[in-house]
């Protein structure tokens, strides 16, 4: 708490967070902005404000996404302090019942989720789809407004080979994440095909669990804490070079939160790889570029909370028609759980987004990160815009099949169209 307090203080209210704050950009209130919610946590520390409901929709209202910290001139922790206020109002509040459930009771035993999300699919199946693109409303979830992808029929960790044998040169563990498990599975086998192709000697511990994003945004540190304990047992279990994620949020989560949660610095937080940084750094470019146009959407979490930028634009730039969109590090508006109580303003920050991505005039957008492969999916059905979402690796991986001999090219849409595939 110390380190918090230390980091409160160098908030000299300057008000510049103001200028990139998603959530303050939209609803323009105080309360919606770093700054705004640096004081309140102070007026809870000193007594001055109650733990409400109203504080607790504040400071869950932050996307946590970094973006104010690369414009702070005091340069101030915000994720930090956020992550710390939410942590002190679910002691103080306690948790729900159902977010005890899942937190502590499904998400860390593989078997039960598997079981909650094949019974959720078989509810989703019932629902109409809302647009002409596979996309389909989830009960409960989302209450119905939002459209998402139709949930894997079997999780990825259960069909993709637990061990791949490479060349000996270079190890690495994978993790999948909760999203691309159940429902981008055809992202999890792309990642693994490109690492395979190059002869990567792979891991995908099959006991791994979820790496506890949504976990700590509702404050529940003890659960967060147990995860990742199990997370590096699983990941640390062999000897790895690297540790590679297809999901921008688990890999922060990994690299920012899980020092503090394990209570070590540890070598695992410095082997986190984006499956593009680890192309780009280890599997360098024997591939032949499609042609298609492809634009780039940072995810926040990689961008503002990693700091990559380079290699996913390298990568796509080496495999295809590259247009680079303007402000591609806005947010897409997804923010975790944000956006279930706020879909409007997760709309707003979308339909921006959309509006980017139109004028670049690519037929394929290209992302890093599932969470924002759904809002973008769902953004672009409202908007009635035709255009195909991607993860980066996707592309990657046609690209690199386009440069061999024997491959047929098939584009896209017509992919999205004709289903999923792997060959594992
Ligand atoms: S930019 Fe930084 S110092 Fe200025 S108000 Fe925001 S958080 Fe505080
Ligand atoms: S982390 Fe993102 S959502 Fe939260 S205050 Fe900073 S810019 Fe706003």
């Amino acid at each position: 708490m110390d380190e918090v307090r230390r980091e409160l203080e160098r908030c000299t209210r300057c008000g510049k967070c103001r200028a990139v704050c998603p959530t303050f950009l939209v609803t323009r209130r105080e309360t919606d902005v770093a700054r705004g919610r640096i004081a309140l946590f102070e007026s809870i520390l000193r007594g001055e404000a109650a733990a409400t409901d109203r504080a607790g929709e504040i400071l869950m209202g932050c996307y946590r996404c970094a973006r104010c910290m690369d414009v702070c001139p005091s340069g101030v922790r915000v994720d930090m302090i956020v992550q710390a206020a939410r942590e002190l109002l679910a002691r103080r509040r306690g948790l729900g019942p159902a977010a005890r459930l899942v937190f502590r009771g499904i998400l860390p035993r593989r078997r039960l989720y598997d079981r909650m999300i094949a019974l959720a699919r078989v509810a989703q199946a019932v629902l109409p789809s809302r647009s002409a693109q596979p996309v389909r409303h989830l009960p409960l979830i989302y209450g119905g407004r939002r459209s998402v992808p139709r949930l894997a029929r079997r999780p990825a960790l259960r069909t993709l080979p637990e061990i791949i044998k490479g060349k000996g040169e270079i190890k690495i563990s994978l993790f999948l994440g909760c999203m691309l498990n159940y429902v981008y599975p055809e992202i999890a086998a792309s990642i693994m095909r490109v690492l395979d192709m190059h002869g990567v000697d792979i891991i995908l511990p099959k006991t791994q669990v979820c790496c506890g994003t949504p976990v700590l945004a509702s404050g529940d540190a003890a659960a967060a804490r147990a995860l990742a304990r199990r997370n590096a047992a699983a990941l640390e279990a062999d000897k790895v070079d690297a540790v590679v994620f297809g999901c921008a949020s688990c890999a922060l989560t990994v690299a920012r939160d899980y020092p503090r949660l394990l209570d070590r610095p540890g070598a695992l937080p410095d082997k986190v790889f984006d499956i593009t940084e680890f192309i780009d750094r280890f599997l360098g470019y024997s591939n032949l570029p499609i042609d298609e146009t492809v634009t780039y959407h940072d995810p926040c979490h990689l961008r503002w909370g990693r700091g990559v930028t380079g290699p996913p634009r390298e990568v796509l730039r080496r495999s295809s028609d590259y247009v680079e969109m303007e402000r591609a590090g806005d947010c897409c508006g997804l923010g975790g759980s944000f956006s279930l109580t706020h879909y409007d303003v997760s709309c707003a920050l979308g339909e921006a987004k959309v509006e980017s991505i139109r004028s670049s005039g690519a037929a394929v957008v290209a992302t890093a990160c599932p969470g924002c492969i759904l809002q973008l999916q769902d953004q672009l059905a409202r908007a009635g815009l035709g255009v195909p979402v991607v993860h980066a690796v996707q592309v990657y991986e046609m690209s690199y099949l386009r440069g061999r001999a024997g491959h047929e090219y098939v584009p896209f849409d017509s992919r999205a169209r004709s289903g999923r595939s792997s060959r594992f």
